[in-house]
């Protein structure tokens, strides 16, 4: 029997709707599981394919994160250049990941992707490598003057984590460190995780002894002397005795404070330190004697720098002679405009600067040659194989050359041995630094060694 003609109206109409409907559904569903600019799959999908992989029993599977780096950061500003940046990256990594295994992160500047059956670390190691330079690529027009490269972090199933939430947090320890350590690994092991969890524990005792009045912190001094071994004045280094820990290297809490903020407050307490004992033996034994500071990069950057210095050497009715700030060059590298600025803000208030540890970074000439800068720091590493190793005479004797046609002075560190000392006098060297003369050591003691017999 027909149908009523009304009632078929009425059911057709239904099923448009519904089809309607349902396209709308998948639509929404669309825009929920992709992101809208570089058109992946969202993270959710990817946890849901990795409970799927866990549920199904699958044996192995690495998880990664991949995450632009600071010049990305940069350019953050400029919302059309950045869309047509992250669609292209995401392209670029598409095509050596394959499809289905990259995802976006809730993050705009990080991707999450998948390894389903990874191929030992050889085979992980090529596909990073690959991935590292296929987002490290110039880009065409509009965008070509922007270059950027990224960061990896990849945990393992079931090796590294039993959950899926572990093995996110796993693979963020390890691209923390790939981050800090420019040449370290991006793969998760207990090692690296037994070091973020105690650095986190340290950090936080660190903060606490900040907040406690500084308790647990000291300054040393380590004389530098003239080519007869006179003093000419000390570096003031930093030593902390953690509560639990013991002694903790200033090479682990430093990199922990910079990382953090606290360096700002530590920078500052260790200026004050200084300043006092230096103008109290200024004062009664050594007019001339000044001290060297080691400054980091997060401290130049503070946009009251300069002031917060100007204040300290006020303070103390002290003028730029008697202090010295060590930059490394990394701190160059990194953001010359304003570092540059300060730099010559306490050249002219007469505090000199150092570049420290020279010889292991990657300076150019050409920016030695702008630099506010008056004396090379020779790294200890350099030091150490002089004068036994030619190559490292060679070295030498080519700083020595940069420093007299820039006008530099020099100053050698680490010197532990008396052919060390007798070679570097005959170099040329200005003034020398190192366990030979004296270990760093507290005020009271370099006093007595160096100060009393003036
Ligand atoms: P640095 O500024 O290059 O300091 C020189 C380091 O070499 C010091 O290590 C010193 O004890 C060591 N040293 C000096 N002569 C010799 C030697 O003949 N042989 C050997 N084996 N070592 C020698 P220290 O005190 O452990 O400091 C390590 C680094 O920590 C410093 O390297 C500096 O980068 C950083 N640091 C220390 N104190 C401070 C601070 O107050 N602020 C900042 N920002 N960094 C600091
Ligand atoms: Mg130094
Ligand atoms: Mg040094």
């Amino acid at each position: 029997m027909d149908r009523d003609p009304i009632c078929r109206q009425l059911l057709e109409k239904a099923l448009n709707d519904f089809s309607h409907e349902r396209d709308r559904a998948n639509q929404l569903q669309g825009l929920i599981n992709h992101d809208s600019e570089t058109g992946l799959m969202m993270r959710h999908m990817l946890v849901r394919k990795m409970n799927h992989l866990i549920q199904s029993g699958n044996k192995r599977f690495a998880f990664g994160i991949l995450r632009l780096d600071r010049n990305y950061q940069r350019i953050r500003h400029s919302r059309d250049k950045l869309k047509v940046l992250l669609y292209v990256t995401a392209e670029r990594i598409k095509m050596v990941m394959g499809e289905g295994n990259l995802y976006q992160s809730d993050r705009g500047d990080e991707f999450l992707f998948i390894l389903p059956a990874p191929r030992g670390e050889e085979g992980i190691a090529k596909k990073v490598t690959k991935m590292m330079s296929a987002v490290r690529e110039y880009h065409n027009p509009p965008a070509s003057d922007i270059r950027f490269g990224c960061n990896v972090g990849i945990a393992i199933y079931p090796d590294h984590a039993e959950t899926i939430s572990e093995l996110e947090e796993n693979a963020e320890i390890a691209l923390g460190i790939h981050e800090e350590v420019r040449w370290g690994g991006y793969l998760y092991s207990p090692e690296i995780g037994a070091i973020y969890h105690e650095n986190n524990s340290l950090e936080s005792i660190l903060r606490n002894g900040i907040l406690d009045g500084f308790s647990g912190f000291h300054v040393v001094y380590q004389p530098l002397v003239d080519t007869e071994g006179g003093l000419l004045g000390c570096e003031a280094l930093m030593r902390w005795d953690a509560p639990g820990h013991g002694a903790v290297s200033p090479t682990r809490f430093i990199p922990l404070a910079e990382q953090s903020g606290p360096i700002v407050y530590l920078g500052k307490w260790i200026l004050y330190q200084v300043l006092g004992q230096v103008k109290i033996w200024r004062e009664t034994l050594k007019p001339d004697l000044f001290a060297s500071v080691n400054m980091s990069l997060v401290q130049l950057e503070q946009p009251d720098c300069v002031e917060m210095i100007t204040i300290a050497m006020n303070s103390h009715n002290l003028q730029g002679q008697a202090l010295q700030l060590e930059i490394t060059e990394s701190v160059l590298m990194e953001n010359p405009d304003v570092v540059l600025q300060n730099l010559m803000a306490f050249q002219q208030m007469g505090i000199r600067i150092m570049l420290d540890d020279f010889g292991t970074g990657y300076s150019s000439l050409a920016i030695l040659n702008t630099l506010p800068v008056n004396t090379l720091k020779i790294a200890k590493e350099i030091i150490d194989d002089f004068p036994g190793d030619p190559r490292s005479v060679e070295i030498i004797r080519a700083i020595m050359s940069i420093s007299e046609s820039f006008g530099f002075a020099t100053l050698a560190e680490g010197i532990e041995r008396e052919d060390q000392y007798r070679g570097l006098v005959d170099e040329g060297v200005d003034v020398l630094q190192g366990f030979l003369f004296s270990e760093p050591i507290p005020a009271v003691d370099f006093q007595k060694r160096y100060l009393s017999s003036l």
